[in-house]
């Protein structure tokens, strides 16, 4: 089995670490997850990203049971569905998404949407930091927060959360967020880092021309462009060998004038419906 050393580790605000590269899994069929995960976990990832709402929770723990991977080796994301914002709905959704995956606790457990006209999420942070406290999920963070979003939360916290996962890659790069999440302690994690394969972002010349240069793919330009940034990043793919390529990111360097070329390509592209509309 190929060995996860090479990926290196970020320190979150509450002293937990985070493997910097992942495996993302939103719209993977549920009867293809276990298998998928599987192999992602056989090239080396040890950095799960799934959610309630992906549906495939189940096939992600069946995977990791299979493995038998020492569970403090492995690093796994759930997040908490906007139906289930609320108190008493968090307090028994990560009892089901634990169920779901097998486990008795996940590494890092998000409110996935602020789902502002339900205007619940303050409430629900102080139901994560509860999960937190039970051992339910060693470290908890939002997702799709914008500053306002993240002001009123921080407002009434005890716990700050620990990432901020945002749509974020070169064509959208959401740097308010980015800045203000940074100036609290909050880390970045990059959804749709390769902006799904939109916005021509792997066929434009920035990005080839590094690719040429360092004799890479664009997909793995783009990667590496993230970790020189400091976000984590858990791409998706159903195949196989670019699940290996997604990996092959952390032996070479982009230059300053590389990296400066790619941040260029920002162009307000998001894939994603806005957060505020995401109810
Ligand atoms: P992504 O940017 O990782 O794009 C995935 C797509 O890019 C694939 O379906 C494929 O079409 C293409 N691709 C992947 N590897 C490639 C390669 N090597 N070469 C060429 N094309 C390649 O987008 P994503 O899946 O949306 O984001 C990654 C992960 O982020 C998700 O799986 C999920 O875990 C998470 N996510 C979170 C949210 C959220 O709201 N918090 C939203 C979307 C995704």
């Amino acid at each position: 089995m190929t060995q996860s050393t090479s990926v290196p580790t970020v320190q979150l605000n509450d002293g937990h670490s985070v493997p910097q590269l992942g495996f993302g899994v939103f719209k993977v069929d549920p009867a293809e997850t276990e298998g998928l995960v599987s192999t992602a976990l056989q090239t080396g990832y040890r950095h799960i990203d799934t959610a309630a709402i992906y549906g495939n929770e189940e096939g992600v723990g069946k995977a990791i049971a299979a493995a038998g991977i020492p569970r403090e080796e492995l690093f796994v994301t759930t997040k908490l569905w906007n139906d289930d914002q609320g108190t008493d709905a968090a307090l028994a959704a990560i009892d089901s998404s634990l169920g779901k995956l097998g486990l008795d606790h996940v590494d890092l457990y998000l409110i996935h949407w602020p789902a502002p006209k339900n205007d619940r999420y303050v409430e629900t942070w102080s139901a994560m930091q509860q999960i937190q406290q039970q051992g339910k999920a060693t470290s908890i963070g939002v997702s799709n927060f914008l500053v306002p979003y993240l002001t009123k939360l921080l407002d009434g916290a005890d716990v700050v959360p620990a990432v901020n996962q945002i749509e974020l890659h070169p064509a959208y790069q959401e740097r308010d967020v980015v800045e203000f999440s940074r100036s609290k302690g909050i880390h970045i994690e990059a959804w749709g880092p390769l902006g799904q394969g939109k916005y021509g972002l792997l066929e434009d010349p920035a990005v080839t021309a590094a690719a040429a240069a360092h004799g890479k793919t664009p997909a793995q330009v783009v990667l590496r462009w993230h970790l020189q940034q400091g976000n984590i990043v858990f791409p998706k793919s159903s195949n196989p060998a670019r699940i290996a390529e997604n990996f092959a990111v952390t032996d070479f360097e982009l230059s300053d004038a590389e990296l400066a070329a790619i941040t260029a390509l920002e162009n307000g592209g998001r894939v994603s419906s806005h957060p505020d509309e995401v109810n």
